[in-house]
């Protein structure tokens, strides 16, 4: 057996996923994903290790840019082959790869901008990682499959996607590889979601494999003491509807916004909450949300029984869709308490910073983060209780109520990754432990070796091993 696997992100680091696979002649990789640390963004602008035109197809387990991000830059490169993911994956991937587009586009004319300004000359080239063109040349490119369907990938190599649980169309990937009268094969973990989540599917288990690749993003964590979601929602809505503010809660389009119109809509029905006006003022999560409609093949048991009863989260009474910037704007003019979602969730961009300006001074107001803030956003300033920020080039003091719920995270803690892995009966002759931190990756490395005893390692960046 000859299988060669190489290792080119999410390799003791949580993005830019990237896995090359070579075996009879085929050469295929499992997701092309941007890298978003600050410390590795570098590595979007180095050339791919081998030339995009050479390599026959690629997997794509779901639509997060840290797995689908740098495939505008692939075919850029004269990438031509199919890119299998879930329907679901492909239609998400349409939204987010033109909004990364536009952005990297936006970022390129700012930084042109400020260097002529400072008469300076910046690390990277002032140009755009890719274009609007690109990634509109990369969507005929993209090839739906079902779960739980083998698709051939060439001379002996097939691979199946299975739900992930993580985001709507999220994948696992198990790929078999047969050579001379012998087969070997290689899962791929994707992201791994969580157990009993609003809408989606549990995450599949699998009973063997011989080589495994698991994500280890809160291998070193477990979610706990987050409290009862419905709970705080419940308590911040009605508390700040009787000050007569407004809610603001800066949110993820993908999946996060869903996930949070589903909480409105059982609060509503259980009559825990008043009846107010909610606004998805997003259009990409406006856009992301149609996906979901699109696909209710994908939702779980109690999701459907939502649907059968027509009581869809996404029927959400009171629920505006605002799409355009007039339809935003018209918000400030509503009078009583209404709830705001809009991204982007780390308050980095997009329409929630013009809800940031209306709201965040007043008292009566609430600020609510539903997500990760990450070191040096205007989100994480204000969960850090900042006196005063600047937004959109003016200062504000923060006088609004700031709360955070941290229960929504869609990635397994360390017992729900263990749960997973536990699933394989039989030891894989070796599993590989990626996509999360140094510390992480090898606190869990550690944790299944003790537990387990199998053979576990955790790869590091361009490693590259035979399976056997
Ligand atoms: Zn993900």
């Amino acid at each position: 057996m000859q299988i060669k696997l190489s290792f080119l992100g999410a390799a003791q680091n949580v993005t830019g996923s990237r896995y090359l696979l070579e075996a009879n002649g085929v050469r295929f990789l499992v997701d092309c994903g941007l890298y978003q640390e600050r410390e590795l963004r570098h590595r979007n602008w180095e050339p791919f290790s081998i030339p995009p035109e050479t390599i026959d197809a690629l997997l794509l387990t779901h639509a997060h840019l840290d797995h689908c991000g740098l495939l505008p830059k692939l075919v850029k490169g004269r990438f031509q082959g199919k890119v299998y993911c879930t329907a679901a994956t492909s239609e998400i991937s349409q939204i987010v790869l033109l909004d990364s587009a536009h952005i990297q586009e936006e970022d390129a004319e700012f930084k042109r901008n400020r260097h002529k300004r400072e008469g300076r000359k910046g690390p990277y080239p002032e140009i755009p990682l890719y274009t609007t063109d690109d990634a509109r040349d990369t969507l005929p490119l993209l090839s739906p499959v079902r779960y739980e369907e083998p698709v051939r990938i060439g001379d002996g190599v097939e691979a199946t996607f299975y739900d992930a649980g993580h985001i709507l169309g999220s994948s696992m990937i198990k790929v078999k590889v047969k050579q001379n009268e012998e087969e070997r094969s290689i899962l791929f973990s994707g992201d791994v979601g969580r157990w009993d989540k609003p809408i989606l599917c549990d995450p599949t288990l699998f009973d063997e494999a011989d080589y495994v690749l698991v994500e280890s993003t809160y291998g070193d964590r477990l979610h706990k003491d987050q409290g009862n979601i419905d709970e705080m929602l419940s308590q911040i809505i009605n508390s700040t509807e009787k000050a007569g503010g407004n809610i603001v809660i800066p949110s993820f389009a993908v999946e996060r916004s869903q996930e949070l119109l589903y909480h409105l809509n059982t609060l509503l029905m259980e009559d825990r909450i008043p009846h107010l006006m909610v606004f998805l003022d997003s259009p990409m999560a406006i856009g992301v949300t149609e996906v979901f409609e699109h696909h209710p093949e994908l939702f779980d048991e109690e999701m459907m029984e939502l649907i059968r009863r027509r009581e869809s989260p996404f029927d959400l009474p009171g629920l505006k869709i605002t799409r355009t910037a007039a339809e935003s704007k018209a918000i400030n003019h509503i009078r009583g308490t209404v709830i705001i979602i809009a991204g982007s969730g780390m308050c980095t961009g997009g329409r929630v910073k013009h809800h940031l300006v209306n709201e965040i001074w007043r008292p009566e107001s609430a600020i609510l983060f539903v997500g990760y803030q990450a070191f040096g956003t205007l989100g994480r300033q204000i969960v850090e209780g900042a006196k005063e920020v600047r937004i959109l080039g003016q200062t504000y003091p923060v006088r609004g109520r700031v709360v955070q719920i941290n229960g929504f995270s869609a990635h397994a803690d360390r017992d729900e990754l263990f749960r997973w892995v536990s699933g394989i009966g039989k030891p894989p002759k070796h599993l590989f432990v990626t996509h999360g931190e140094a510390d992480a990756a090898h606190h869990f490395a550690n944790f299944l070796r003790e537990k387990k005893g199998w053979q576990v390692s955790v790869p590091s960046y361009r490693d590259e091993v035979i399976l056997d």
